[in-house]
């Protein structure tokens, strides 16, 4: 090789060189101005970046950082009260209330995206809180309703998508008993302080796709009859809970993402 070739060759590689280093700088600004009570500036270049997961192929699919409950096939995730495996059916890829209690995820989760799909029993049985009733339980005590209520009185805020005792949803989204629906819930866990409740738990839920609570804050844990409140020391992480009220309610596709903050991507 001429010498005339090698500083051409040298001369291109250092142009790379550059063109490299300019692309592995990281987007965005030093100079502007910090977001109110933030440590980043608007467009921060140092800023973390999200983690990229890949969604679910289909609505209502878990995407790929999901932690699965309930695939269909067995309830492993899941216990009953006296913490063995519980005796709810499971056939044909959604498993069917057993009278003898409820049943809970043997992980718990603070703030949490969750995905459920239910059906109620068809043909339709009972009336008002006796058709199809089931509820799932955040945090182990904060109960999103489960109801027939399609063409099903009952008290507003004991119906299908409730926050039970405290919020109906705001409309009504139902389908037909045997129809399966889901719902999509965020959850805020409260913030507690030296056993203070400083900040409540707060809750948006999409029933079949339309959203029923709009970041509501929790009065506290669901109770009947008397006016929820938070205790002291209210617990900040806990199971779900689907509750038996004696209907045979079905499950399916129930999956989890614990929720972090846009700093811990
Ligand atoms: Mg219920």
């Amino acid at each position: 090789m001429t010498k005339a070739w090698m500083v051409a060759l040298a001369g291109l590689a250092a142009l790379g060189g550059a063109a490299f280093a300019l692309q592995q700088k990281a987007p965005g600004y030093d100079d502007t101005p910090y977001l109110p009570g933030d440590k980043w500036r608007v467009h921060d270049s140092k800023r973390p970046h999200p983690r990229v997961i890949t969604p679910g192929e289909a609505p209502g699919a878990p995407p790929s950082d999901a932690i699965v409950l309930f695939d269909g096939k067995d309830l492993s995730k899941w216990k009953d009260s006296k913490g063995q495996e519980p005796k709810w059916k499971v056939e044909n890829g959604y498993m069917e209330i057993v009278k003898g209690g409820g049943i809970t995820t043997r992980d718990e989760f603070g703030d949490c995206q969750v995905h459920v799909e239910w059906a109620a029993p068809t043909p339709p049985k009972g009336e008002s809180q006796g058709r199809g009733n089931s509820g799932v339980y955040l945090l182990g005590g904060y109960e999103v309703q489960v109801l027939d209520s399609f063409e099903n009185v009952t008290y507003a805020d004991g119906q299908a998508a409730a926050m039970y005792g405290q919020y109906p949803p705001l409309v009504n989204a139902c389908r037909k008993p045997g129809e399966w629906q889901t719902y999509d819930i965020v959850f805020t866990a409260p913030r507690v302080k030296e056993g203070k409740v400083e900040q409540p738990a707060f809750v948006t839920v999409f029933h079949n796709g339309v959203v029923v609570h709009n970041h509501t804050a929790y009065l506290g844990p669901s109770n009947h009859r008397v006016v929820a409140k938070y205790g002291a020391n209210a617990a900040t992480k806990g199971p779900i809970h689907l509750q038996d009220h004696g209907d045979p309610v079905r499950y399916r596709n129930i999956w989890v993402r614990p929720l972090k903050g846009y700093d811990d991507p």
